[in-house]
């Protein structure tokens, strides 16, 4: 078997990885640096052109290949396993977290209390954002204070959305451009944004994906990427406790099984993949997987829930304007400690209206003046979705378990998911659901708007956990770097270490709680030593 050693090795090859990757070689340019990735690598920029067109003529996955067919989460949201991870379909929208998120038993009596000081959060948004490339503007909210600038300024806003701005702030609710990863001037060797509307995949390369960064990183000669290769166990020495080995598999058909020694593993597979290999990773000293010796591993999964609503409203609102920029306001990230607890972000987008049809209400063929007149008549007022991510707090048994019933070629258990809520959240869920309403009504108030359909999201979105972060090992996986409990040389990075997911997009905190840990296992590595080649023994 191949044995491949490192300083360090990562697991996974999406977002948190990149930037741990980048942020490692950076602070101790000899480290030799394994990557090891379960999928493929997508790194054909010249052809995203032709993918893009395939995708909308046919509606075809625009990164093909990126996913593998028999690992699946049953409960999970998102099948992308390829090098570049989900951030490879992403929208980049880059929101901040509140102190709110970090303070929740301190502020409100509820839940936990992040292991982590809000102002040491905020400064790693302000080297996540730099590193990503975040155009945006500052709130007007001064709880929202900023210690740098974005890198760039903010997106200029559509006709469409300084209509919906209008009427956002007529309501008594102030909107902005949300913050995305997206160039609004050239930044970091890539493009500015053109408005081509196909986010999903970027012709230009102006929003932010990690293949970006794995390909510079590797044509630097700064990491070695092992692609088509599934870690499927974390080996622990005999006696101490420290992790020796990641063993895996080769899925290039060879089947052949390989090994990476490491001085410290980082495990960056996300929300799902993190939690299942530690549990897969059993053994007779540790029957429930590493980093599980309090049982915690898999526990905790959060998310945010989600209620939008689709209005009717007197403004001038023309479908197809670059539809994938919207506004937010941060107006209820945080509420009054005598008020109920609910705390939400608010986003509002243009929505398409009516489409062109062929056939009037009585069924007649309509030609010419009369088919335009009649998609002209239907199409007189706006369109808005307006979408609220709320703060819900998951039970110990929101949990991701090892499914016995599915398993992958190798014989692996595959994950399953069930989200559950704890009873402070379900106690307060009318009057959630009122609040939000309430204001879904608020907006309805302006612009003689209409609300034509609200629905609940049926599932947790920006999903977190798994891999908690405390002080105590009795009720967490790791500390606040991602430094497990029980191995001193094994970290968890990012979105499971989330101890709550807050109420808005996710994976800027990912990225900045990665960057945190990227010091850490710096300083557990010591003073620079000369450059090690990754050594292969066979
Ligand atoms: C359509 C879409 C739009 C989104 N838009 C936004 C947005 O606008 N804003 C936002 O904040 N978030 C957004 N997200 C979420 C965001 O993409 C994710 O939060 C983020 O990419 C997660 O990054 P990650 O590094 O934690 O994990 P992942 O991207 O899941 O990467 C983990 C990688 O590890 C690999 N891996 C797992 N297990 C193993 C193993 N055992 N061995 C080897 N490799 C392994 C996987 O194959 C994967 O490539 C969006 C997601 C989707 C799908
Ligand atoms: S709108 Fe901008 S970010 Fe989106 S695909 Fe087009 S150029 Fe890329």
């Amino acid at each position: 078997m191949p044995v491949y050693e490192s300083d360090v090795c990562i697991i996974g090859a999406g977002i948190t990885s990149a930037m741990l990757a980048q942020k490692l070689s950076e602070l101790r340019p000899g480290l030799s640096i394994n990557v090891v990735e379960a999928g493929r690598s997508i790194f054909d920029f010249e052809n995203r052109d032709k993918y893009r067109e395939r995708m909308i003529k046919y509606g075809e996955n625009p990164w093909p290949g990126d996913f593998i067919e028999d690992q699946a989460a049953q409960g999970g949201i998102a099948r992308t396993m390829a090098v570049g991870g989900q951030a490879l379909h992403w929208g980049g929208t880059c929101n901040r977290f509140s102190e709110e998120d970090l303070r929740l038993k301190s502020m409100h009596g509820l839940y936990v209390d992040w292991p982590i000081e809000w102002d040491e959060l905020e400064r790693y948004y302000c080297e996540a954002e730099r590193r990503l490339g975040v155009s945006g503007e500052p709130s007007p909210f001064p709880e929202d204070r900023r210690t740098q600038p974005y890198p760039m300024k903010s997106m200029p806003l559509t006709w469409n959305l300084i209509r919906l701005k209008e009427w956002g702030d007529k309501s008594g609710i102030p909107f902005q451009g949300v913050p995305q990863a997206k160039n609004t001037i050239p930044y970091d060797g890539r493009s500015v944004c053109l408005r081509c509307k196909t986010c999903d995949i970027c012709p230009t390369g102006a929003r932010y994906s990690p293949d970006f960064t794995f390909k510079r990183l590797l044509a630097e000669k700064k990491i070695t990427l092992h692609d088509h290769t599934l870690i499927r166990k974390l080996v622990h020495h005999d006696t101490k406790n420290d992790i020796v080995a990641a063993q895996g598999v080769r899925r290039d058909g060879s089947g052949s099984t390989v090994e990476y020694r490491a001085r410290v593993f980082a495990v960056a597979s996300g929300y799902t993949w993190s939690s299942h290999l530690l549990l897969l990773s059993k053994s007779s000293r540790f029957p429930d997987g590493v980093a599980n010796r309090t049982g915690q591993v898999g526990k905790y999964m959060n998310g945010h829930a989600f209620t939008s609503a689709i209005f009717e409203l007197d403004a001038d609102v023309y479908p197809g304007m670059n539809p994938q920029y919207g506004l937010i306001s941060r107006r209820f990230f945080r509420c009054a400690k005598d008020k109920p607890y609910v705390r939400h972000d608010l986003r509002i987008w243009e929505h398409p209206r009516e489409a062109l049809r062929i056939k009037d209400n009585n069924g007649q063929m309509l030609f010419g003046d009369d088919l335009v007149n009649d998609w002209r008549a239907r199409n007189k007022r706006g369109r808005a979705r307006v979408r609220a991510y709320y703060d819900v707090h998951p039970s110990l048994n929101s949990e991701l378990t090892l499914d016995p019933s599915t398993r992958n070629q190798w014989g692996d258990p595959q994950p399953k998911i069930v989200n559950r809520l704890d009873d402070a959240t379900q106690s307060r869920a009318g009057i959630t659901k009122e609040h939000i309403h309430g204001v879904f009504a608020q907006l309805g108030r302006a612009n003689n708007a209409k609300i034509l359909s609200v629905s609940d999201g049926g599932y947790l979105d920006h999903p977190a956990g798994g891999c908690r972060m405390g002080t105590d090992p009795a009720a967490s996986v790791c500390n606040s770097y991602g430094q497990t409990h029980d191995h001193e040389n094994l970290f968890v990075v990012g979105a499971p270490t989330l101890p709550t997911a807050g109420c808005t997009n996710g994976t800027l905190t990912f990225v900045a709680l990665t960057l945190r840990s990227a010091d850490e296992i710096v300083r557990r590595l010591g003073p620079a030593q000369p450059r090690r080649e990754e050594r292969r023994r066979e």
